[in-house]
């Protein structure tokens, strides 16, 4: 393999990197004299996108495991190093070799909901009593996380109702989850778009999904345990109808207490995710924190080095570690001017793997 030569601003702090990937793809701090210069200015240890169904395409519908695997190589081509799979109808993405796909992906397996609790579609139900053996059984198969559902709009006669959301499990029945996922060795991320968020942060949940409703309380909470919040914008925010005046309102609203609640995170020192979920991308979720007030660097945070510390652990988490298998993505221009940068990468690398 060719060797490279790396010399960039590192992202997202720009503190200058020196270096390159040798023959056997391996991030060195002395590359080989023969090495080209890897196009590119700017340099990022990958991004990571910490809420994302590979399994799902909008709808939503569930894909089969040959496209889930063709949009994780999508992703890694457009320089996201580390997926979290965020819940997966009938646990396909735990089929997916992780040797294969190298070190970048964390799937939670199926989604743990009861009946009427989520999309019909995406999940087999689920009871209060067979939670705590649902989740085991989903670490047992490779998850390192397990997805609740925690509060879901009910259904009324057969009809799902979005201004109704309600909790899915008694609060009891989550503990019971957290305790046994975290004796197993994984964690536990929570759906939620009320403000039962408060109670599934108090029942020691690791991760707030969504959360558009939680508390400066629950906030300080979830940081005071290391904890942390994917916001998903890109899903919470997703535009209203112009002819729909009511959504349009609850939207303006649910921006304002967004604004509200990053301001909150960053002083608690929540750690904050960026993560796509169905519809969204990293370019736009990143251009969206920083709208709503995240400093340019926080936000590229989110969605690399940030989510990477909290998401991994050992050599792993850090960036540019000499002797691992190179991870990382370049860009022409400075991503933290404009996030669409981050769309257009000037080189790829996943796994030691060139891309792009
Ligand atoms: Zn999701």
């Amino acid at each position: 393999m060719t060797p490279w030569r790396v010399t960039a601003v590192g992202l997202p702090d720009g503190r200058p990197v020196e270096g390159g990937i040798d023959r056997h793809g391996r991030w060195t701090d002395t590359p080989p004299a023969d090495a080209e210069p890897l196009p590119g200015r700017f340099v990022l240890a990958g991004l990571v996108d910490a809420h994302c169904h590979l399994s799902i395409a909008d709808g939503p519908r569930p894909l089969p495991l040959p496209e889930a695997r063709q949009n994780l190589r999508a992703a890694q081509q457009a320089g996201i190093t580390l997926v979290r799979d965020m819940g997966s109808p009938g646990a396909i993405t735990l089929q997916m070799p992780l040797a294969m796909e190298g070190a970048g992906l964390l799937p939670a397996g199926r989604f743990l909901a009861p009946p009427g609790g989520y999309f019909p579609e995406l999940y087999e139900p689920v009871t209060a009593d067979d939670l705590v053996q649902a989740a085991r059984d989903q670490i047992a198969a490779g998850a390192r996380w397990v997805k609740l559902i925690g509060d879901f709009p009910v259904l009324d006669q057969g009809v799902r109702r979005p201004d109704l959301v309600a909790p899915t499990y008694a609060i009891d029945d989550v503990r019971r989850l957290v305790e046994a996922v975290h004796a197993a060795g994984g964690r536990v991320a929570a759906h939620t778009t009320t403000a039962w968020a408060a109670d599934l942060v108090a029942a020691g949940v690791d991760s707030i999904e969504h959360g558009d409703a939680l508390t400066g309380d629950a906030l300080r909470a979830l940081a005071a345990r290391g904890g942390a919040w994917t916001p998903t914008l890109c899903a919470v925010l997703a535009p209203a109808p112009a002819d729909d005046p009511a959504r349009r309102r609850r939207l303006a609203e649910r921006r304002e207490r967004l604004v509200h609640l990053l301001d909150e995170a960053v002083r608690h020192r929540v750690t904050v995710l960026a993560g796509t979920d169905v519809v969204g991308n990293l370019p736009r979720e990143v251009r969206l924190l920083t709208e709503l007030g995240l400093p340019p660097r926080s936000a590229l945070a989110a969605a690399s080095s940030d989510a990477r510390r909290y998401l991994l652990t050992g050599d792993a988490a850090g960036d540019f570690t000499p002797g691992r298998p190179a991870n990382l993505v370049t860009y022409h221009d400075d991503p933290r001017d404009d996030p669409d940068v981050l769309g257009r990468p000037a080189a790829t690398f996943a796994a030691g793997r060139r891309l792009h």
